[in-house]
């Protein structure tokens, strides 16, 4: 029995889960609304992003905005760009409301230098997810993206590492044709499957956006749902109820 098929198994006996393939947008926001975190982007900005897809990067960030409550005390979000050096865009309690959000991100530029991912990963973890901003007992969680290949691998890793020790909930997404997937893997939480997405193109990440914020979702609960294999997500032509 193929993973798939045996977590809808799973799920026609616990009846509390929905497949990928069902989720509604609806459904993805009653599941997000009671589930305040703390979520903070990590961008790269780095010139091996080319520039168009960098913007799509912002566009991905919106769009995954636009599917949680956003609010003081419900979800929140901040947002870290970096290239040779790390930004703070802004930070979680920096913005109220989803359109404040976007209109910060639409304000976006890029600044196409070095690719110190580790250097922005310990920015998000000790600086934008540290206690004095994030909420106690709130899931913190952190969603890198990145064409995987920064100038040092070994440092990302450790960074990642001692971020995801310290509770935090690390989401790796690959952008690029060449995206690293190593150290994409080595950014991860894990399973890898659940928190590592690889995506061909930048049109991919319109769906993985809905699959992500899924994801999200489900690291707020306490159940643990039998994860899909990689290959189960559907990446082309999933099927999202409207
Ligand atoms: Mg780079």
């Amino acid at each position: 029995m193929d993973s798939l098929l045996f977590a809808l198994v799973l799920l026609g006996i616990s009846g509390s889960y929905v497949t990928n393939a069902e989720i509604s947008r609806e459904q993805l926001k009653k599941g997000c609304s009671n589930k305040p975190a703390d979520i903070v982007f990590v961008l790269d900005e780095s010139g091996s992003i080319w520039g168009p897809y960098f913007k799509k990067q912002l566009e991905f960030v919106k769009d995954v905005v636009g599917i949680f409550q956003i609010g003081p005390t419900k979800t929140r979000i901040g947002t870290v760009t970096f290239d040779s050096t790390s930004r703070n865009i802004f930070n979680l309690n920096t913005y109220s409301t989803a359109t404040q959000i976007k209109q910060a991100l639409d304000g976006v530029e890029q600044h196409r230098g070095g690719t110190r991912t580790y250097d922005a990963i310990d920015k998000m973890h000790n600086e934008m997810l540290s206690s004095s901003l994030a909420r106690p007992g709130v899931p913190r969680i952190a969603i890198v993206i990145t064409d995987g290949e920064s100038e040092d691998p070994v440092m990302t890793e450790k960074a990642a590492k001692v971020a995801r020790d310290d509770g935090i909930i690390m989401f790796a997404v690959g952008v690029g044709n060449k995206a690293n997937r190593k150290e994409l893997v080595s950014i991860a939480s894990s399973p890898v499957n659940d928190y590592m997405f690889m995506v061909d193109n930048y049109a991919g990440l319109k769906t993985l956006r809905k699959i992500l914020a899924w994801r999200a979702c489900q690291a707020l609960r306490v159940e643990v749902l039998t994860p899909l294999s990689e290959d189960d997500l559907p990446l082309e032509g999933v099927m999202w109820r409207k």
